[in-house]
């Protein structure tokens, strides 16, 4: 037996434990907010990401550690790093955490992000405008997700909104890339150091927020599946990683262009729950314990539709055939992530004849946006 210590008990630490359990692993988590999604699964200890007595508690006799979102404290990361193994390890949540340096380790490792540029002063945002031309982004460095803490900047009064919006924070901007597709890659690797990899998974975006990933694409070629794991093990070798790490790229021109990492199993991953041999939260859970990796091989063709802020009518997905409906204990609130379907299909043909029903289930940008690009 195995006791496991989770920073963060949201849906993905309550899916790491539903993979963990026939491993016979025993899960702690820690989260701030009572009653989380992952309470179900294991013990919760209520309090925050910071010293403290319930620390003790939380870390008593626990054989290893990892976190299921990256605005972990590193300090803490660290601090608990010193007592028992941390998987990932610390540097990859400091790296994740700041857009600016995450940018120059993926450079730094010739992995080509959207031109940057930080933004400290007025005239750093002069030289952007001349550099970049109109439109491009301005994001804050720290604690973005879900497209918060984002700016399209079409116009120089655009421009001076954002810098006004965004004053306080640090801030980066980004060149727009006009990209055909998104994808992400979901790695994993092991303590000793065996690396195994998903297939390329297209994702579609509303609003910021992920509504659609899709396996395999066929419009994402093998050669950038060779690129992608090219790619993402240079990161996974630099950091000495243990664990799963998710990377976010642009299809540009059939080039990828890196947006961003994730240390940690990911929204673009859960696919793996129905659609791989092996999820990705049972190879998280088999890598931070020291096991020999699963199978990253995908079973047919898979969507993962994320149900945010309602759950549809439970019947009706289910009759879906290939459906499996994973929904995580939280109470519905607009732009929350309730849940997410995933539907597998044996060919991609099937899969995509299924999808046409699911109209209703995505917003209707995705749908077209999905139709657009895959049909
Ligand atoms: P992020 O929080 O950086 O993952 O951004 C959320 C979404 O915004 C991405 O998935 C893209 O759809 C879009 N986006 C972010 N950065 C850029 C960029 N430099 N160019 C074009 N679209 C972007």
């Amino acid at each position: 037996m195995k006791m496991i210590g989770v920073l963060g008990a949201g849906q993905l630490g309550r899916m790491m434990g539903l993979a963990g359990i026939p491993l016979d692993c025993r899960f702690r988590f820690l989260d701030p907010v009572e009653n989380s999604p992952a309470k179900v699964i294991g013990e919760q200890i209520v309090g925050p990401f910071s010293q403290g007595t319930h620390l003790d508690q939380f870390s008593s006799g626990l054989d290893v550690l990892t976190y299921e979102f990256e605005n972990v404290p590193v300090e803490l990361a660290r601090h608990m790093a010193g007592r028992r193994p941390v998987y990932p390890p610390p540097q990859a949540l400091e790296f994740s955490q700041d857009r600016l340096i995450e940018k120059q380790l993926f450079q730094r490792l010739g992995i080509q992000p959207a031109p940057f540029h930080a933004l400290q002063n007025l005239s750093d945002l002069e030289q952007v405008i001349k550099a970049f031309g109109f439109p491009f982004i301005i994001k804050t460095r720290r604690m973005g997700y879900d497209g918060k803490g984002q700016f399209l900047v079409k116009s120089e009064s655009d421009a001076k909104q954002a810098w006004q919006d965004g004053l306080g924070h640090d801030l980066i901007a980004e060149g727009f890339v006009r990209f055909q597709r998104e994808c992400s890659l979901i790695a994993v690797r092991s303590r000793d150091a065996q690396t195994a990899f998903y297939p390329l998974v297209q994702n579609f975006h509303h609003q910021g927020i992920l509504r659609l990933s899709l396996v395999p694409c066929q419009k994402l070629t093998g050669e950038l599946q060779l690129q992608a794991v090219e790619y993402v093990g240079r990161i996974l070798k630099e950091l000495d990683y243990t664990g799963v790490l998710a990377v976010e790229f642009f299809v540009a021109d059939n080039k990828l262009i890196v947006n961003e990492m994730a240390p940690r199993v990911h929204n673009s991953g859960h696919w793996t729950m129905d659609g791989a041999e092996t999820s990705q939260f049972e190879n998280h859970i088999r890598a931070i314990t020291g096991l020999p990796l699963g199978s990253t091989n995908a079973i047919g063709a898979s969507a993962m539709i994320n149900l945010i802020g309602t759950v549809p009518d439970v019947h009706r997905m289910l009759k879906i055939p290939g459906s499996h409906l994973h929904l995580y204990g939280k109470e519905p609130r607009e732009g929350r992530k309730l849940g997410h379907l995933n539907i597998r299909a044996d060919s991609i043909d099937k899969l995509m004849e299924l999808l046409q029903e699911c109209k209703d289930l995505m917003p209707a940008e995705t749908f077209q946006q999905f139709q657009q690009t895959c049909c």
